[in-house]
């Protein structure tokens, strides 16, 4: 087991991508919290299965991007675990539309969730990692923010941001020992994809070097790599998860 002893933090972590993360660090050993938004339901199924595994599962219901409301969740999450070993910013959400029709809500929104709430979840539980001088952050991002995508300028620009922040702070938190890297992942079958026009659907497909979709256990498989002790010479890293989707250039 890679992640035995081990307590891992994870936002987003009711369905898709967060919830399959939840899963795979369980059955390697670790205890697991996870934050989600609003969706109870799946978020009580998910702390159902973790302790099928044997694993210690906390859930708190927090929007990322209210920045007091996560401070509450530390705060209650520092006195009961002491401790935290692994946090993995995956919450994120989509306001697709193409820039001309962009509404300012629609940016907000996205940056807010997306990049905001990596640095609101990120300031709040550093601490936590430094103190014990050693740790790992894993940030979701995506190949929008290393390529940019049509219809998805608030999207990319988050992502973009996600990729800086994690270099930036992977500088700054070497000499506590803690690695931060983070994924970059392709189209991966999630609910996040509901509302995509069978017809971009089927373009993205082209593009992708395997031609098939991802599916969450391809990500959740690197954030486990990312997050043990086999990556530990791995800090400010993109990990590419995208099916070939990056070499579609030529
Ligand atoms: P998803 O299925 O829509 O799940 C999103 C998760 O984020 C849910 O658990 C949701 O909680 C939570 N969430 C949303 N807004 C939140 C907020 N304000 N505060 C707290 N939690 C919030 O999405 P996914 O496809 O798994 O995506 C996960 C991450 O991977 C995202 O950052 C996404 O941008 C990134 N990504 C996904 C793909 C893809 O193809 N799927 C590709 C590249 C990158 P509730 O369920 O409670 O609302």
């Amino acid at each position: 087991m890679r992640l035995e002893n081990k307590t891992a933090l994870i936002t987003g972590g009711s369905r898709g991508i967060g919830r399959d993360i939840a899963i795979k660090f369980a059955e390697e050993g670790a205890d697991i919290i996870f934050l989600y938004r609003s969706d109870a339901q799946s978020a009580q199924a998910l702390a159902t299965i973790i302790e099928s595994l044997g694993r210690k599962v906390f859930a708190f219901q927090v929007d990322v991007s209210n920045f007091d409301e996560v401070l509450k969740i530390r705060d209650a999450i520092e006195k009961k675990h002491k401790k935290i070993d692994i946090l993995v910013n995956n919450a994120g959400v989509l306001r697709d539309s193409l820039f001309m029709k962009m509404s300012d809500s629609d940016w907000h929104t996205v940056i807010d969730i997306n990049l905001t709430g990596v640095f609101n979840c990120t300031k709040a539980f550093l601490e936590l990692l430094y103190r014990e001088n050693q740790g790992v952050i894993v940030n979701i991002a995506s190949i929008a923010g290393i390529y940019g995508n049509v219809g998805q300028t608030n999207y990319s620009a988050s992502k973009a941001g996600i990729i800086g922040f994690t270099k930036a702070l992977a500088k700054e938190a070497a000499r506590y020992k803690v690695r931060v890297n983070c994924i970059a992942p392709g189209f991966i079958e999630t609910g996040i994809w509901d509302d995509l026009p069978p017809k971009v659907y089927e373009a993205a497909l082209k593009k992708i070097a395997v031609r098939k979709m991802g599916l969450p256990e391809h990500v959740s498989k690197t954030a486990v790599f990312l997050a043990s002790e086999a990556s530990s010479y791995i800090t400010g890293q993109v990990v590419e998860v995208d099916g070939g989707i990056g070499l579609s250039v030529i």
